[in-house]
């Protein structure tokens, strides 16, 4: 099966002698839907950030499709995240002046897309989301469920290899919460690869697979599932482009 992302002796530390990772070891195969649970603190986000290329390790070896990311420049791994990455936040980071649709066209800004193919894109996004009757809603016309499915249209709608989702319904009330889950799921069951960072054991429950973590490091991986990869619906970037 095809690796997205390998985390090889991953070790994190700040300044202040602070570890935030150690000795961190982990394979996320295409096709994947996984949890990174542990309490705050233990390192979710810190792992987030190594396995988005927003950041570099201090030992052990992050690999991007293939890509060690300690060998490319800070130009190259902004291609990586551009291409390959796409990252859905708690609180949705939506800019509020432009549309729902413009929103997600953001998505596409750095990849040279035409303008017109961006809308067209855009609109199919916001429609597989289930938000076609919301294009050209602003953030503060929206609910926040739908301000989230908005965030996770924009993270799809360059077609990344993979999603990382940091406390996705952490700012929804539960019944939205279970919305962007139940998405999340479907877009799966369609081939895109997702990691869903959470502190929320009845959400790490609910995926196919749980990697528990607990002062920096794995306690637990309830391994991959066996999941039969279905073909992505998308075409999906494979990383076999130059960068
Ligand atoms: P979580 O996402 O699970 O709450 P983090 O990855 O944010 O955990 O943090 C792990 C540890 O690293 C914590 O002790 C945190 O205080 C520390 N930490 C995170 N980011 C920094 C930073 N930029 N500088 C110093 N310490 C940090």
């Amino acid at each position: 099966m095809t690796a997205v992302i390998e985390l090889d002796g991953v070790g994190k530390s700040y300044p202040g002698g602070v570890h935030a990772l150690r000795e961190v070891s982990l394979r996320v195969s295409a096709g994947e839907l996984l949890a990174v649970v542990g309490p705050s603190g233990s390192g979710k986000s810190t792992m987030l950030q190594l396995m988005g290329t927003l950041d570099r390790p201090s030992t052990g070896q992050v690999r991007v499709i293939g890509h060690d990311i300690a060998r490319l420049t800070d130009r190259q791994l902004s291609a990586v995240r551009c291409r390959w990455i796409g990252f859905v936040f708690q609180r949705f980071f939506l800019t509020s002046h432009l549309t729902a649709a413009e929103n997600v066209a953001t998505g596409l800004l750095y990849h040279g897309t035409p303008r017109r193919q961006r809308v067209r894109l855009a609109t199919e996004a916001l429609e597989r989301v289930g938000l076609g009757h919301r294009l050209t809603h602003r953030p503060h016309e929206l609910s926040g469920g739908e301000r989230q499915r908005v965030a996770i249209a924009r993270a799809l709608v360059a077609r990344p290899a993979i999603v990382l989702a940091d406390e996705p319904t952490g700012a929804l009330d539960s019944r939205s919460g279970t919305e962007v889950i139940r998405l999340l799921h479907e877009l799966n069951a369609e081939g895109t690869t997702i990691a869903v960072i959470t502190h929320d054991q009845s959400i790490a429950r609910s995926l196919p697979r749980r990697i528990e973590i607990l002062d920096g490091r794995i306690r637990h991986d309830s391994g991959p599932s066996r999941q039969e990869v279905k073909p992505a619906r998308y075409p999906q970037h494979t990383g076999t482009e130059a960068l």
